[in-house]
């Protein structure tokens, strides 16, 4: 988060074009190289499975951008160097197995570079099942403090901190009887979802409220944390077949959860965090404070 900040807050930050035309910049490979260097030093046999790889970094004209990440890296590792940089980021090409962590080191790239939300969010998933999330926000603000971490353990409830240090708050989905102050989260870009048919959903389950739009997983600690009763994200027109990946869920899922919340696919499935790096089977994604989740499938059903 630290390094993320750093980089947003100083020079426009640059994004460089991946081959699938999404952006990247040097604090998604900085963020990346030092939560696996973490991660690879505390549990050397866990696969992690992330969203960068080192392929557009190791080519000569990336020369300039692999020594701006090593720059920004040294500021927290001062004895990085290019070669161990290279080598953190690949750790973070693991596959999905019984145990394996899942890393998106920038989730919303496209709010980061907009100055808007974004979020550095980690998952431990063991059998399927999501057991610690993480997601670093630091540029969200709830209740006056900007720059907030939500950290959540299966079973043992989801809290929130400030990222400059502080108490954890725990944390409480929406209750049923607030129903007059529910309202949805959703993305900011409309080609991740269908806001066409989000609208009408929300409009049958009785919200009337104008909903609030976030990039990345910070809608999914915006419904923890009370400030909306769902987060609606249904496959885009544009793009019927995108399957949705892991690290964009898996953290967010367990924050939810933990803070009494409910999370499914669009038809009410649990999504599959067992099988691959995105879910070969879970069209769309609803997360609620739960009491309104099954009026919600009903909706979408008819
Ligand atoms: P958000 O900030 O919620 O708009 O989501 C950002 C994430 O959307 C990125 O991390 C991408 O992996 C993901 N994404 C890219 N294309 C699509 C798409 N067509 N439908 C849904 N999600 C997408
Ligand atoms: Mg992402």
């Amino acid at each position: 988060a630290q390094l993320c900040e750093r980089v947003r807050q100083g020079l426009v930050p640059q994004a460089i074009e991946k081959n699938d035309k999404s952006p990247v910049t040097i604090a998604d490979y900085g963020a990346q190289a030092i939560i696996c260097k973490a991660l690879s030093a505390a549990f050397p046999g866990d696969p992690v499975v992330g969203e960068e790889d080192t392929t557009d970094l190791r080519q000569p004209d990336a020369v300039p951008v692999l020594a701006a990440v090593t720059e920004q890296v040294q500021q927290l590792v001062p004895s990085a160097t290019d070669a161990n940089i290279l080598s953190w980021i690949d750790h973070g090409n693991g596959s999905v197995a019984p145990r394996y962590w899942t890393l998106d080191p920038i989730d919303g790239t496209k709010g980061f570079l907009r100055g808007d939300q974004y979020a550095i969010a980690l998952a431990l998933v063991v059998d399927g099942d999501i057991k610690v999330g993480v997601l670093g926000c630091p540029f969200l603000s709830f209740g006056g403090e900007t720059g907030l971490l939500f950290v959540a353990v299966r079973g043992e409830g989801a809290t929130m901190v400030p990222l400059a240090g502080g108490n954890p708050q725990p944390l409480k989905v929406t209750e049923a009887s607030d129903r007059d102050h529910f309202r949805v989260v959703e993305s900011v870009e409309s080609g991740h979802g269908d806001l066409g048919q989000q609208g009408q959903v929300a409009q049958a389950v009785g919200i009337t409220t104008p909903s609030l739009r976030m990039d990345s997983q910070a809608k999914y600690a915006a419904v923890a944390a009370g400030q909306a009763a769902l987060y609606l994200r249904l496959p885009s027109p544009k793009t019927p077949d995108y399957r949705e990946k892991i690290w964009d869920h898996a953290a967010g899922v367990l924050v939810v959860e933990e803070a009494g919340g409910r999370v499914t696919d669009m038809h009410g499935k649990p999504l599959d965090f067992a099988s691959a790096a995105r879910f070969p089977n879970n069209p769309g994604v609803v997360a609620s404070n739960g009491s309104i989740h099954d009026a919600v499938l009903k909706a979408l059903a008819e």
